[in-house]
């Protein structure tokens, strides 16, 4: 019998999982994908927002403040990179500037440190390409950036050296109560906990459906980015957002912290939940509206365009209650979820206690170390790192100079990457500018290997998610054509 079982490894589930390690207790932290963070988590605008945006007095304002509080520590002690940039509400008229002192006030009442209205030459100073027609703008000095999908790689990590169990490509199908707690049925195994943690992002009003809670439903909301190559990060210093408007908080531009520059959400009300489609329209609009803030990038140096899908519910609140007793549910988690993920899950460790479940406080490691990559390291380190293991020394991700050493590391892990995403979200192959054209070949070679299966069974992302089809070779010498799939 687990003590908790936590649905769902994006942000907020590896977080729990991770907080709820720090006592004795058994922990099963559950997700139907094959890799950790595949929901929301791994596509967002990744900033970690100062709390001047929520309304005062809501969940989102008090776990976004709090949450913003405690990142710094959190990053340290994971090694995932975050850095403190500050960000820039940017107003274009007398009229946003009057928006923007709303702001102010607003972040103020929330508890926000560190904020100050600029004018033209302040804002022209501190971010040199901003477009000539900024007026001025609210300049947060505790917003930054960080890197989601490492974060939560590295809570899952932590969390399992301490002690907690993930099972992946489990999928949560029906929860029945019993008097002392609940069997949580999957297509493979049940398991029985006395706690649940509904941490499901998108589908988190199907859990509190199973857990028989008041019902809400989540509408997906979908938000389009373009994101250019290394080195168009240099054009903006801060976070950059547009005032937000009645049609919505405007594009906004940012580094991140690997050095590229991102330019988006768009926001978009849709019906399917699995819906990663990005459009011709919707990145239009990113570009057209994003170069209102810095008109200076080259559309050349756009790499990728992705969708993130927003867990939206009606109120826009985050939903932080308890369904049924035994289990609390983390719902309508969109933004600003990455920021305040720490701070929600306290609050839902808190409220188990709260349940009754014990917490008797145990040997725990904070820490989590991740090896410096290859490419930062010097000379002398390289040649050391290749001596000690001579994969090391063969470069498969030549635009982001990652080593085989450096990928079969990352499958034999902790919580190791299963999928040819889960090993560029660990190591980077495949996230510089030709995207994994050369190198995916090779990946999908040291996966068939290191985990022991066929290489056509190696996939991108998801179960489904085939790389290949079959062998052309076989199509041909059967007489097919070879494009036939
Ligand atoms: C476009 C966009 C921009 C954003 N920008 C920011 C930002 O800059 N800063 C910020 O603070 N926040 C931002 N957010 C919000 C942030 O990304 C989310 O709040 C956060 O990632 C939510 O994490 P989560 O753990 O709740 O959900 P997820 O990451 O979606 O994790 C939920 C997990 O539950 C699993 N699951 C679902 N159903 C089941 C089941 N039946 N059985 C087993 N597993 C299941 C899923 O597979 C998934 O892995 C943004 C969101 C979007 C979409």
């Amino acid at each position: 019998m687990y003590n908790v079982v936590v649905i769902g490894a994006g942000i907020v589930g590896a977080l729990t999982a991770r907080e709820l390690s720090k006592y004795n207790l058994n922990i099963l932290l559950l997700d139907k994908e094959m890799e950790v963070s595949n929901g929301t988590t791994k596509a967002n605008s990744a900033i970690v927002h100062a709390g001047y945006d929520p309304y005062v007095g809501s969940n989102k304002a008090r776990l976004n403040v709090e949450g913003n509080r405690m990142f710094g520590k959190l990053c340290h002690d994971l090694d995932v990179p975050f850095k403190k940039v500050g960000s820039l509400v940017v107003a274009f008229s007398e009229e946003e500037m009057l928006k923007v002192k709303e702001l102010y006030e607003r972040g103020a009442a929330n508890g926000v440190p560190d904020m100050d209205i600029i004018q033209k030459e302040r804002l022209k100073e501190i971010e040199p390409n901003i477009s000539n027609d900024a007026y001025g703008a609210l300049w947060a000095k505790t917003a930054g950036i960080t890197s989601p999908y490492e974060l939560c790689i590295a809570a899952c990590e932590n969390a399992a050296c301490n002690g907690a169990h993930i099972k992946l490509n489990t999928k949560v199908l029906k929860i029945d109560k019993l008097d002392d707690g609940f069997v949580v049925k999957t297509g493979k195994e049940d398991y029985k906990t006395q706690y649940i943690v509904n941490a499901a992002g998108l589908f988190a009003d199907e859990i509190n459906k199973m857990l028989g809670g008041e019902e809400f439903n989540i509408t997906p909301r979908k938000g389009e980015y373009c994101l250019f190559d290394r080195g168009q990060g240099d054009l903006a210093k801060h976070i950059l957002f547009q005032t937000p408007t009645k049609m919505g908080k405007g594009i906004l531009v940012t580094p991140t912290v690997h050095g590229n520059l991102i330019m988006g959400p768009s926001s978009e009300n849709i019906d399917d939940k699995y819906d990663l489609s990005t459009t011709d329209e919707g990145l239009a609009k990113v570009l057209a509206q994003g170069s209102r803030t810095i008109n200076k990038f080259s559309r050349r140096d756009i790499i990728t365009s992705f969708t993130g899908l927003r867990a939206s519910v009606e109120g826009g609140d985050f939903i932080i209650n308890s369904p049924t007793y035994g289990a609390v549910n983390a719902a309508g988690i969109d933004s600003p979820g990455l920021t305040a993920a720490p701070a929600i899950a306290k609050e839902l460790v808190s409220m188990l206690n709260q349940m009754g479940l014990k917490l008797e406080e145990k040997d725990f490691n904070p820490k989590r170390h991740k090896p410096k990559s290859f490419r930062d390291m010097t000379d002398e380190e390289k040649a050391e790192a290749i001596e000690k293991n001579p994969l090391y020394g063969r470069i498969i991700c030549r635009c982001e100079t990652v080593s085989e050493g450096e990928i079969v590391d990352a499958i034999k892990g902790p919580a190791g990457a299963r999928t040819v995403d889960g090993v560029k979200r660990r190591v980077r192959a495949g996230m510089g500018r030709c995207q994994g054209g050369f190198c995916m070949p090779r990946v999908v070679e040291i996966l068939s290997r290191e985990l022991n299966i066929p290489y056509m069974d190696v996939v991108k992302d998801n179960k489904d998610g085939y790389i290949f089809t079959g062998r052309l070779k076989d199509k041909l010498s059967k007489g097919g054509e070879a494009d036939d799939k």
